[in-house]
Parts: C-alpha cells; structure tokens; sequence
C-alpha cells in the first residue's frame, strides 16, 4: 500500500475546499509540519485546543486537520508562557502536524455551510445569484413555521443547548438565510434574496435591531453549534479521499462549546 504523507491529506483536504476560496485575512494549509511526515492517524477538529492536541497524541496521531487556524494573526514570539505557544511546542515535540480549512471550508460546496443548511432539513439550496462562490445558503423549509417554532427546530437540529431568536414580527418561515460562525454581516443580504429568517453565530444587539427593523428574523445558534457539524462530515470526507491508504480518520466527539448558559 501506498504511503499518506501530510501533503496526500493537504491534497484532498484541497479538493474538497479549495485555497483559492479562502479571504485574504484567513491563514489556511500547512500551518505546523512537514509535508513529507508519514500520516497514518488523523484527528478532525473543529479547534486546535489543549485538550484536542491531547486526544491527539493519546490516538496517536500524526495530523490535525482543523476548520479553525492555529496561526491566525501574525506571531511575534512562539512562548511557551503562552497558549499558542505551549500549542506550537506541544504539536512539534509530539510530530503532529496541523492543516487547517477555514474561509475555504466554509465557501465550498458540500461545505461547512452545505452542511449547516442539510442539518437544517433546508431543500432547494443555493448561494445569492449575483455571487459565484459564498458564505451565505439561501433554502426552503418544506413546511412554513412561526419563528419560535423555527427557533426549536433549529434547536433540535443543531443539538444546540440553547438558541438565541430575534423575532422580527407577526410573520411566517418558510424561506431561511445562513451563514455559520459569525455570519450577522448578510444578514440583510439575505432578507433582500427574500430570506423571512436567518441562522448565524454571535449576534451582536445592534445588529438584532437591524434585522428587526428590516422585518427578519434571526437564530443565533452559537459559533459553535452552528459549525461544529462540519467535523463529523470533514472526517467521512477524508476517511473516503483515503482509503486507498493505510489512514485511520478520527473525530472529534467531545469538545464543547466555550459559552454556557447559566
Ligand atoms: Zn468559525
């Protein structure tokens, strides 16, 4: 059997979200390692955080492939009285390398988005017409809901513990805007595409007001619940791109959101 190096996992990882889709603010690839390493173990996350670079080296593995960068802004140190930098030296001393898929991810199709609206029950989806690749779906709830129905579904969907709904008005879903993460900027974007409701992360008050005075309504399901899916089906992904090779693809199952509700 052929050998998977990091470099045959960037190349699939690629094809399914290509670079190119990234923003010029994002930092997406090879961000620790060497593409060269032999690759016989992969764990899929959606963050690099302490615990999962430990359940990495607990599996054995010799990849992290994450929708969050490591890196993300620039670094002027690499210390190890810091997280990021006990991160960096705790991935290097175990030779785990980290790939990361962000902006990309979210674009492409069958992406983190794609995923967010399947997960949804959402049919006839589509990006905005006047855009060639975006963050933002546009779909049909196959049957119209009030909001604080839409808001429990959404709930349930997305195995969210709990869900924030900026209710907008006496008035029906049936055609629904997202974007996961924090996606509140298209928020109007959609309602002008006809969007009666949206689901995004991390809303701010000001733009709850916007959207109530633009007649649509919002779910705020959290960054977390709302992208996390993509880890289960980034996972299936690789495991089928791979399986010519002796890979063994794992998830993450575990982590949690940052925010509780007390
Ligand atoms: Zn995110």
């Amino acid at each position: 059997m052929k050998t998977c190096t990091v470099q045959t996992v960037l190349s699939a990882v690629n094809q399914l979200a290509p670079k190119r889709f990234a923003e010029d603010w994002d930092n997406v690839g090879l961000l620790v390692g060497d593409r060269n390493a032999a690759v016989t173990k992969i764990f899929v996350c959606l963050d690099v955080r302490d615990e999962n670079i430990s359940q990495a080296i607990d599996l054995g593995a010799q990849l992290i492939v994450s929708h969050h960068p490591l890196i993300f802004r620039k670094m002027s140190d690499v210390r190890l009285d810091k997280p990021l930098g006990r991160h960096i030296a705790r991935l290097i001393k175990s030779d785990i390398a980290v790939i990361a898929a962000h902006t990309n991810l979210d674009k492409t199709s069958g992406g983190v988005n794609d995923v967010l609206a399947n997960q949804l029950g959402l049919v006839d989806v589509k990006i905005p017409d006047d855009e060639e690749i975006s963050f933002v779906r546009l779909g049909r709830l196959p049957m119209p809901m009030t909001a604080a129905d839409f808001a429990r579904h959404v709930k349930k969907s997305l195995n969210a513990p709990t869900v924030r709904l900026v209710d907008a008005g006496d008035f029906m879903i049936e055609r629904v805007g997202l974007c996961s993460g924090a996606g509140a900027e298209f928020i109007l974007n959609a309602q002008f595409h006809g969007a009666q409701a949206f689901v995004t992360g991390d809303v701010k008050y000001h733009e709850a007001q916007a959207a109530v005075e633009n007649k649509i309504h919002v779910v705020d399901a959290g960054h977390f619940a709302t992208e996390f899916p993509i880890v289960r089906v980034l996972a299936e992904y690789l495991r089928d791109e791979l399986k010519k090779f002796p890979v063994e693809v794992v998830e993450d199952t575990q982590s949690k959101d940052f925010f509780a509700t007390v």
